[in-house]
Formats: C-alpha cells, structure tokens, sequence
C-alpha cells in the first residue's frame, strides 16, 4: 500500500459517516476495517432510533451534534431514499412521584432548542397508544427511527464514489508517530502484516478507540473505555403492532442510560430494551440472558398493560463503549486533534456510545472541519 494522506480507523456509523464527508474534500481517503464488512459491531447492535436531543446536559457535543445531527440525518434521508419513519416518541410517568421528572426532563430539551416538546395529559394519551398506561407523558414529535444498515451502506457508497478505498478484513494493531505522519501496523485475516503510513488519523474504533489510542501513546486514565451491555427482548406478534410510537419510561438520575424502552422497527417489529449492565472485563459478550426475562416483563408491565410474560422473547445484545464508569455523572464524547499531545493531525473520536448514530453526519462535519485546520 502506498503512502496514504488520510486514514479512518473503524467503519461502524461514524466512521462511515466521516469517510463519505472528508472524501468530498481530499483524495486519497483510506477506511480501515477488522471485519470483512462495515457495521458489524455496535452500529448493527442498537435501537435504530433517531433521537431529538433531548436528555443532554446543554453546551456538550452530545447535545450539540444530537439537534443538528437529527436534523441532517432526515434531510439525508430524505435526498437518499433512506427508509426512516418520523414516528414520534412518548415519555410516560406511570405514577404522580414521576411526573415533576418529566417536567425537568422538557427544561433540559428547551436548554438544548428542542423546543417541540409538549406535555400530553390522560385523554390524549388514550388516543395516541390506547393500549399504554400513563398518568401524564412527553411528546416528542421528531423523534423517529430508521434503518441503520441502508444508512451505512449509503455512506459507504458515496464514500467509494468520491475515491475513497475501504480495507476490509484488516485490523490495525498498532499506531506511531514518525516524522513522516503515522506508521500504521495492520494484519489481513490470513495473518499477513502490511505497515503504511498516513499523515492524517482517524481513530474511529469504537469499541476499540482507547486502545488504538494507548498504542499511539494516548493512555489516560478518564480515556478508558468500560464495556456496557445491553440486552433486549422482542415482543412477539400480534401485539407487536399494539404500539405506535417510541414509548420510553422517565430517565435514569444520572443517564447511565434512558431506561428500559420499547422501540418499533422499520420492518414492523417490537423489542423492549436494551437494560444495562457493565461487563467485569472488554471482552466482546453478546450472548443473552433468558432469564431476564422476569424482569423486563416487570418493567415493561408498568406501561405496557397488555403485555403477558409469555409474550417477550430475547433478541440480542449490543455494547455501549462508554467513559462513564458506573455510579458517575454522564461524560461527554471524547473528539479531539492531538497537536496538544504532540501528535498533529491524529483525531481521537472515544466514548462515541447513543446518540452517536443520530449525530453521525454532524459528528462528521465536526470531524471535518478539525482535518480542514490541520491541513
Ligand atoms: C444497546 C445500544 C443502543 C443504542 N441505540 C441507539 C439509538 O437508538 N440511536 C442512536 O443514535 N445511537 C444508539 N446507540 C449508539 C450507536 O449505536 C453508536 O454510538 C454508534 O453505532 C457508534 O458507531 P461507531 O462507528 O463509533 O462504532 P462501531 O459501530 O463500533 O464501529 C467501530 C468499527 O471499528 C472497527 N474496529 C475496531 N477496532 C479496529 C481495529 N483495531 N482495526 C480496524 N477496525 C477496527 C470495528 O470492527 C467497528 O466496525 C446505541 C448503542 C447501543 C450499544
């Protein structure tokens, strides 16, 4: 492989996403990817919801990018003929106690210009999901979910039709600085070993990110990424198609996550989910627990009054690679150009966990513009 000008690390959403933008702009655009396709790890492993913006402390990256992202992704859907449904999503307090977190929850999202929001009282709950129960509920009109997979793959097209090369089955192993740019190490499935180098990085691994970091020299502490499972339960037909809209619980106190939440998908189906559970070691488990399933029953009763134990099965599994440690105040994304650590034009992107899928193109615009001032 020939010296390269600028290389991404890792096809999930984003790194998509960021290989179709900065391919508009420079030649010589390489995506690197461990598996023999893209979107094979937590991209392929989510909700699919397009989010509003809603629960992020104001001023963050997640906040930010989330509103504009939403708000590029439908028009993107839109112009590409990408399957998405504006659907709507309802906030439901089950009981009085939970009905001032719903009022701090609308203060949050105005803070954060989502100001669509309405608070919808018992009657017009009824008429909207008669089959749920709820004392009060928020509205959220744009909230919406789509169909990640012809997301990406549009991403990647376009990325191929502006000239960039998408590497697929190899693995990066390690990154060094040189006075060249970057050395890149990566080994092919057959355990072929190919070193190149790039004067521009992006590290967009996921799961993956912190260590890709660590072997450039990158190993702070609050960059470490936990492992965080979640597992989901679909419901089954027919009453599957009792729901139609997103109907999510209040959130948890400090968001290690928004609860556990039905979600309808663009093929017509129903899962309930994902809970949230931090793995003792990163090691990739997405096996799934059957007997859960008392407990997402439990849950999902207290909104979903229909609902017979019977009628939830386990579906899968997905993994949130977050900073956050457990009992910690949410963290940001991590998205930064290293000149300050001695290491221009290598751009970390770490902690990219929900709502990275909906502020995928706005994280590429922001990413963009960082590889448009090192150049
Ligand atoms: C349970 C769950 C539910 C979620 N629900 C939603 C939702 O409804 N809406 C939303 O907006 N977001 C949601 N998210 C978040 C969203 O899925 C992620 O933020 C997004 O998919 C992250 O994309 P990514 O490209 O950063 O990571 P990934 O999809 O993990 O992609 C990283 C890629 O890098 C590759 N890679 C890693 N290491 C290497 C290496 N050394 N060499 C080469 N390649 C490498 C991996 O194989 C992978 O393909 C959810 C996440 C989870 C876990």
């Amino acid at each position: 492989m020939n010296d390269t000008n600028i290389t991404i690390i890792g096809a999930g959403v984003v790194g998509l996403a960021i290989a179709e933008m900065v391919s508009e702009n420079f030649n010589n655009v390489f995506i690197i990817e461990k598996h023999a396709t893209f979107g094979q790890e937590t991209s392929s492993r989510n909700s699919e919801v397009i989010h509003a913006g809603i629960y992020y402390p104001m001023g963050s990256l997640k906040a930010i990018l989330c509103v504009e992202g939403k708000r590029l992704l439908y028009d993107y859907c839109e112009k590409w003929d990408i399957p998405f449904r504006k659907c709507g999503k309802l906030i439901v307090a089950t009981s009085e106690e939970e009905i001032p977190v719903i009022e701090g929850v609308r203060q949050t999202a105005l803070k954060n210009g989502v100001k669509d929001l309405s608070v919808v009282d018992r009657d017009e709950i009824a008429v909207m999901e008669p089959a749920i129960f709820a004392v009060k509920a928020l509205f959220s009109p744009s909230t919406g979910i789509i169909d990640s997979h012809a997301l990406m793959k549009r991403f990647e097209t376009n990325s191929i039709n502006n000239g960039a090369q998408v590497v697929y089955g190899s693995k990066v192993n390690s990154v060094r600085r040189t006075d060249k740019g970057y050395e890149i190490t990566l080994h092919d499935a057959d355990g072929g070993k190919y070193i190149f180098t790039s004067s521009i990085v992006i590290n967009s691994a996921g799961l993956e990110s912190d260590i890709i970091a660590r072997s450039l020299g990158i190993s702070d502490d609050n960059l470490k990424i936990s492992f965080c499972k979640g597992e989901y339960f679909r419901i089954n037909p027919p009453k599957n198609r009792l729901l139609n809209r997103l109907i999510y619980p209040v959130p948890h106190p400090k968001l290690e996550h928004i609860g556990v939440h039905v979600t309808i998908d663009m093929a017509g189906g129903a899962k309930l989910g994902p809970d949230i559970k931090y793995l003792d070691t990163n090691e990739y488990d997405y096996k799934l627990t059957p007997s859960k399933q008392e407990t997402f029953y439990n849950s999902a009763k207290k909104f979903l009054p229909f609902l017979e134990f019977e009628d939830i099965a386990p579906e899968m599994a997905g993994i949130r690679p977050k900073l956050q440690r457990p009992g910690e105040q949410i963290r940001d994304y991590y998205i930064r150009e290293e000149s300050d650590r001695g290491y221009p034009g290598f751009i970390n992107l770490i902690g990219m966990e929900s709502p990275a899928l909906t502020s995928s193109i706005a994280i590429a615009k922001y990413v963009n513009k960082l590889v448009t001032m090192i150049k």
